[in-house]
């Protein structure tokens, strides 16, 4: 077969399995350099270790965190299963601290596999009032002494904002590093690397996908040691994105920053529509005043936004009454706005919190919504509409 060059301006999808390496001296060299990660840049072996359309999602990435290196996955959670992966070397695998708000999947992997099948030990660190008392922190890393602290930029489902800032400068006087989840903040609200995290990790299935067709993850960085301890890690457990997933990710990561703006916008007009509106009790958005976390949502976002995930909960005189409220409503909108368990899509979707995170929020009249960027006016009829 016969390859041709074309006057194309994208990236192929090159879905080679083994690349051609032409002849055995090639072929010794290309596996030498590649084991010491001195890579030829044209010179690709196997997909599994690296791809050039995977490489070429990944430098998208690496231009919106403002970063040395990204390497994409197949999910979020082997990306943060990678992130957490390459830290269980030697002393610094003892303790690990985890605040609690974090990702239900990733709570469950600490216990899973962290704890159960690999032995480590793990605090948690809980928000006191809807806030982290960070002087609390302090004392607890001082006396723990964790190797590891992981922490989300802005938590689910109260949207609690975490001051990643000073969390990072607490967790490095006692010599741990940092992972941060910024998933829901994204490199549009914030970018945690340049203020002292180590790891980046997103789940690139939501804000950056925006289209909810694809699970991607991604991890982000600068330090060469832990790339190189990454990129080794994804490689022999075989975490890699396929070059298809990859070729997506670039075409709908073009968007990133139009599609989020416009979700933030829709997200801050539907706060206040929400807010005013007497058959809801409370609503739970950075952006907003009384919001717990306020002021640090200032403080990191600077007015870029203050993302598009909005919490609320129905009034009403008893459990029973709130529940039928939010019942009726998740039947009422359901033709635009479907409950689905994921965020970052087009539209505008939605979950009723106890159905998820009931331990922690056991309460039936509250729901999370992920604010689409979708025409405004239609997604403010549908739920004035549906609340009458
Ligand atoms: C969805 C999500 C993950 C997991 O990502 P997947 O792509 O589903 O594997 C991790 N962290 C946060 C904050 C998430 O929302």
């Amino acid at each position: 077969m016969k390859k041709i060059q074309v006057n194309s301006s994208r990236m192929p999808v090159y879905r080679d399995a083994g690349f051609e390496l032409f002849d055995a001296d090639t072929a010794k060299e290309a596996f030498e350099r590649e084991t010491e990660h001195q890579r030829i840049p044209e010179l690709f072996i196997y997909s599994r270790y690296r791809n050039p359309t995977v490489v070429a999602a990944e430098e998208e990435i690496m231009k919106l965190e403002g970063c040395k290196w990204a390497l994409l996955t197949q999910s979020g959670m082997s990306a943060v299963d990678t992130a957490l992966s390459i830290f269980q070397t030697g002393a610094s695998t003892k303790h690990w601290l985890f605040f609690s708000e974090i990702y239900g999947g990733t709570i469950s992997y600490t216990e899973s596999i962290l704890k159960q099948r690999r032995g480590l030990t793990t605090f948690s660190f809980s928000p006191e009032k809807e806030k982290y008392d960070l002087d609390e922190f302090t004392k607890l890393v001082q006396k723990t002494k964790p190797g590891v602290v992981y922490i989300e930029t802005i938590s689910n489902p109260m949207l609690i904002v975490a001051d990643v800032e000073r969390v990072s400068e607490i967790a490095h006087d006692s010599g741990a590093k940092v992972i941060v989840d910024n998933t829901f903040a994204t490199p549009a609200l914030y970018r945690p690397l340049d203020s002292g995290a180590d790891i980046v990790i997103h789940s690139a299935t939501k804000y950056f996908s925006g289209h909810g067709d694809i699970t991607a993850g991604v991890l982000c960085g600068n330090d060469a040691e832990l790339m190189k301890a990454a990129i080794e890690y994804r490689k022999y457990i075989g975490h890699m994105i396929s070059a298809d997933e990859a070729y997506r990710l670039t075409e709908q990561i073009q968007t990133f920053s139009l599609r989020f703006r416009e979700q933030c916008s829709n997200a801050v007009r539907l706060v206040n529509i929400l807010k005013a509106h007497p058959e809801i009790k409370k609503v739970w958005y950075p952006g907003l005043s009384d919001h717990p976390t306020h002021p640090e949502a200032v403080k990191l976002f600077d007015n870029r936004g203050f993302g598009a995930m909005i919490t609320f909960e129905f009034s009403g005189k008893t459990d029973q009454e709130k529940k039928a409220k939010r019942d009726n409503f998740i039947k009422e909108v359901s033709d635009h706005i479907k409950l689905i368990p994921s965020l970052g899509d087009p539209k505008t979707i939605l979950m009723p919190v106890s159905s998820v995170w009931a331990a922690k929020y056991p309460y039936p009249g509250m729901i999370r919504l992920s604010v689409g960027f979708e025409d405004y006016q239609t997604l403010e009829k549908t739920i004035t509409t549906a609340l009458h």
